[in-house]
């Protein structure tokens, strides 16, 4: 086996350089290409080939690779997004489509009753731009007590919500056998009792009420809901809380023009202070009229409507009304 013939050891080098073949074959190659250069050449060649050709693979390896790892990158990034989409789809219908429970204090509203159809209309308007009424209904319950609830929920794409009304038709009742009509809610807020509307500015103001004359914020704060500085001018308020017959003072600071009209003013919101304050017995108030002479007005529960008792027209949202209405306020 020392000398194999070149065609042999050439038959044989594959397997050499792929370390296939045995110890002995392996010596025998090596004593050949030793004293031969053509199979020295052959096998160089061989090897040249082989490791190209690996390198090639390699890189061809490696590409593979790369490619499957772009593919990956890609689909997390499209589930990332798919994922992102429904999200935002799901918020926009929640938003815009499926609405939330609309704050009562949050709606504007009125009522008319249309006595031919026996029924009373409600026609409802979100405070505030960008939001839409949806989704009313109504019911009403064996007292005769009618329940609005509705939804508000997003305007797609600018559209305006003063053109989209939102109105209940609520029935008078009274005919086949259904109870007659006693009240009007829109969530937990009382608008129509017994044929009155009950306006924003009475639920504000029956809210608003206090049993003491000495809670002077909670005092100032009907004065303020009633206007009285903007319709009357600015005063300085002080309260009487010292011994009965308990009161408070108005002193307005500028000099008054027109004093019939400010006596007529305040003799109605003192009116209104009596009714929602529990313990206020009278209300004055002071002013200098336009020849410079100090005058002062004072009123107590029975002066400005004696038909009334201003006690009981704080005790409930309708006496309220009823107050408002007779003062024309
Ligand atoms: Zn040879």
């Amino acid at each position: 086996m020392t000398n194999l013939p070149c065609g042999i050891v050439q038959d044989l080098m594959p397997s050499y350089i792929d370390g296939l073949s045995c110890e002995e074959t392996n010596e025998a190659v090596l004593a050949h290409i030793e004293n031969c250069s053509e199979c020295r050449q052959a096998l160089d060649a061989m090897r040249e080939k082989e490791n190209r050709e690996s390198a090639d693979n390699n890189k061809k390896d490696v590409q593979y690779l790369k490619k499957i790892k772009r593919r990956s990158k890609i689909r997390v990034f499209s589930a990332v997004l798919a994922t992102i989409c429904a999200l935002a789809l799901v918020i926009l219908l929640k938003l815009c489509v499926i609405g939330s429970p609309a704050d009562p204090s949050l709606i504007r509203y009125a009522s008319t009753v249309d006595a031919d159809a026996n029924t009373v209309q409600v026609s409802m308007m979100p405070i505030g731009g960008g939001t839409k009424l949806i989704d009313e209904k109504l019911t009403v319950d064996n007292d005769g007590r009618a329940l609005i609830s509705v939804k508000k929920a997003r305007c797609l794409f600018g559209a305006r919500a003063d053109r989209m009304p939102c109105s209940v038709t609520v029935p008078l009742g009274d005919d086949n056998g259904s109870a007659p009509l006693s009240s009007i809610y829109i969530g937990d807020r009382l608008i129509w009792q017994y044929g009155l509307s009950i306006s924003e500015k009475t639920i504000e103001l029956y809210a608003a009420r206090t049993p003491y004359i000495g809670n002077a914020s909670a005092v100032g704060k009907i004065a303020n809901l009633l206007g009285i500085s903007s319709v009357c001018g600015n005063y300085l308020m002080s309260l009487q809380t010292s011994a009965e017959p308990y009161g408070m003072t108005l002193e307005f600071q500028e000099p008054c023009g027109d004093t019939e009209a400010l006596n007529d003013n305040m003799n109605r919101f003192s009116s209104v202070l009596i009714a929602l304050v529990d313990n206020l017995d009278r209300v004055s108030w002071t002013y200098t009229d336009s020849q410079g002479n100090a005058c002062e007005q004072t009123v107590g529960s029975g002066d400005v409507l004696p038909q009334l008792n201003l006690k009981d027209c704080g005790k409930s949202e309708l006496a309220l009304q009823r107050l408002l209405n007779s003062l024309g306020l």
